[in-house]
């Protein structure tokens, strides 16, 4: 846990964030600023900056992260219409948040 980060405080249940669904590995929360009608955010306890700091060690977290999502997908309900898996890695690729999170957008379309 990095005091300063603010999804290791999430993560850690410090926030008051509701979360959608919690394991001993990662938490999904929505996000507080939505770019889709689903925005979730999966975020791993470990603190972990970027991709870019992902070690061997670390592959059955990336595993879970990408397992939890696609459940979450269809907890949404968006698995059938479709949805976007996405990374943001350092600034220049979008990142604001310095501890690893894959974003789920999704739910524009529900048509099948
Ligand atoms: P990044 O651009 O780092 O990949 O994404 C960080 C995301 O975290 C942004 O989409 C932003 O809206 C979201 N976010 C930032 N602060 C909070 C917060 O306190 N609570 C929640 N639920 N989401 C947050
Ligand atoms: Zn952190």
């Amino acid at each position: 846990m990095d005091k300063d980060c603010l999804f290791c405080k999430i993560a850690a249940g410090k926030m008051d964030t509701e979360f959608e669904f919690e394991n001993d590995t990662l938490v999904v929360f929505k996000d507080i600023n939505p770019h889709a009608p689903v925005h979730w955010l999966i975020v791993p306890k470990k603190h972990i900056r970027s991709i870019n700091d992902l070690t061997a060690a670390d592959r059955d977290i990336v595993a879970e992260i990408t397992d939890v999502a696609r459940q979450m997908a269809r907890q949404a309900g968006v698995n059938e219409s479709g949805y976007k898996l996405l990374f943001n890695v350092e600034r220049g690729g979008g990142q604001v948040i310095f501890h690893l999170h894959m974003h789920l957008l999704g739910g524009w379309d529900k048509r099948k």
